[in-house]
C-alpha cells in the first residue's frame, strides 16, 4: 500500500479513479453508453452539458452558494486568476489591497501589480510565515479601494484562515479569495465574500479547471478590455462553455463532487480533515526530532508542513518514507523542510502509517546517535 502525500496535482479518492477507469473506453452518462470517452466528445453535446450542469449544482448545494453567485468553470490555473482578479475588478483609478501571509499570496500581489495599484495591508512574517496577521492588526485600506484579496490556505507555508467570516466582516470592499488548497475541506461562508476560486488539482480534481465563484454584480466591473477568455462576463454568459473547456477535467471534478456528497458533504470533510490534522500534529510535537514551525491557531489542516532543522536530516527521512510507501513529502522547493498534504481523499491509515514512520525514524536516529 501506497499513500501519496504530494501537494498538487494531488492524490484524488480511488472510487473516483476507479470510476475514470470505468468509463474508459466507453462514457457511460446517465447509464447510456456515448460511444466513446469523455475526452473525446463535443462539450456542445447534450451529455457534456449536463455533466457540467450537475457539477455546477453540486457544488452549489455542498457550499451553499447563494443564486447571486455565478460559477465558472476556468482555465489558467490559480495563476490565471491572481491576473484575471484585478483585469476584472480593479479600476484604473483604485487601488486594491492584498493581505501576505506566504507565497501564494506574495506572488499573487506581485501579478496583480502588474495590471493596477496595489497595496499590501497586512504582512505575515516571512520566511516561516508561521502566524496570521489579525484583521486588527492590518494598515488602514487605501482610498478607492476596489478589493480585499488574500489566501485562506497557504499550501507551501502550511497556515490556514480558520475563521475567514472574521476577516470577511465590515470590509468595505468586496473580499476576493484564494482558496485552492482548500477548498472543499470546510464550509466556506460564501455569501461574505465577492470572490472565491480555486485551481482543481489540490483538492478537487486534476489540473486544467479553476473554480471561480463571482458575485453577479462584480462581473464586468473594472470596464477594461481583457482576454475574452479571463473574462468572467464573458464565462457567465456563456455559461462556461464560451469556448471548448478542459472536459475530461471538469468531468473528473464532477466524479469528486459526487464522492464528496456520498460521503456525508462538507461538514464529513471538515471532521475527517480535523482528525487527521490533529493526530499529525500531535504525533509531531510529541516528536524530539521534527517540530511543526506553524503556530497551533494557524496550522493548516490540509499542508502540515513539518522539518528538523537539518536538511541533510529532513532529505533522509524523506527517502526513509519512500521506502515505505509515501510518497510526496519533501517540502516546496521555495521552503525546504518536508510537508504532508493530506487533503480529502486521504485516508486515516495514511496518516497513520505517516505516524509510525515519524517514530520508527526517530527511534532509529536515537539507536544511531
Ligand atoms: C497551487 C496553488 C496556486 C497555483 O496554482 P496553479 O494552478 O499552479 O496556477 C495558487 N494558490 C494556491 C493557494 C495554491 O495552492
Amino acid at each position: 500500500m501506497t499513500f501519496n502525500f504530494s501537494a498538487g496535482p494531488a492524490m484524488l479518492p480511488p472510487e473516483v479513479i476507479e470510476q475514470i477507469r470505468a468509463d474508459l473506453p466507453e462514457w457511460h452518462w446517465r447509464g447510456v453508453g456515448q460511444g466513446a470517452s469523455v475526452m473525446e466528445l463535443s462539450h456542445r453535446g447534450r451529455a457534456f452539458e449536463e455533466l457540467i450542469a450537475e457539477a455546477e449544482a453540486d457544488l452549489r448545494a455542498l457550499l451553499a452558494i447563494p443564486a447571486n453567485y455565478r460559477v465558472l468553470f476556468m482555465q489558467g490555473g490559480a495563476w490565471g486568476q491572481f491576473a484575471a482578479v484585478p483585469l476584472n475588478l480593479l479600476r484604473e483609478d483604485e487601488v486594491a489591497a492584498y493581505a501576505v501571509t506566504g507565497g501564494w499570496s506574495e506572488s499573487a500581489a506581485k501579478e496583480a501589480a502588474r495590471f493596477g495599484r496595489i497595496e499590501i495591508v497586512a504582512r505575515g512574517e516571512a520566511p516561516g510565515y508561521t502566524t496570521i496577521p489579525p484583521r486588527s492588526a492590518w494598515a488602514a485600506f487605501p482610498e478607492r479601494l476596489a478589493y480585499v484579496a488574500l489566501c485562506s490556505n497557504e499550501t507551501v507555508h502550511g497556515n490556514e484562515i480558520h475563521d475567514l467570516a472574521a476577516f470577511a466582516r465590515d470590509l468595505p470592499a468586496p473580499l476576493v479569495v484564494d482558496a485552492s488548497s482548500h477548498f472543499l475541506s470546510r464550509p466556506m461562508p460564501v455569501a461574505e465574500c465577492g470572490l472565491i476560486y480555486a485551481g482543481a488539482q489540490k483538492n478537487v480534481g486534476p489540473a486544467g479547471v479553476t473554480i471561480v465563484i463571482v458575485r453577479e454584480d462584480l462581473l464586468g466591473r473594472s470596464g477594461r478590455v481583457i482576454p475574452s477568455v479571463l473574462d468572467y462576463a464573458v464565462m457567465a454568459k456563456a455559461n462556461s462553455l464560451f469556448n471548448t473547456p478542459p472536459t475530461f477535467a471538469i468531468y473528473a471534478v464532477a466524479l469528486t463532487l459526487q464522492w464528496i456528497k456520498r460521503q456525508g458533504g462538507l461538514a464529513a470533510m471538515e471532521a475527517r480533515a480535523i482528525e487527521r490534522s490533529q493526530a499529525l500534529y500531535a504525533a509531531i510535537d510529541r516528536s524530539r526530532l521534527f517540530r511543526a514551525p506553524v503556530a497551533p491557531a494557524f496550522r493548516s489542516r490540509m499542508n502540515v508542513v513539518f522539518e528538523t532543522g537539518d536538511p541533510a536530516r529532513d532529505a533522509a527521512f524523506v527517502r526513509f518514507a519512500e521506502a515505505r510507501g509515501l510518497s510526496g513529502l519533501k517540502g516546496h522547493r521555495s521552503r525546504g523542510g518536508l510537508r504532508a498534504s493530506i487533503y480529502n481523499a486521504m485516508p486515516m491509515a495514511g496518516v497513520e502509517a505517516l505516524i509510525a514512520a515519524i517514530e520508527a525514524f526517530e527511534a532509529g536516529e536515537a539507536q544511531h546517535g
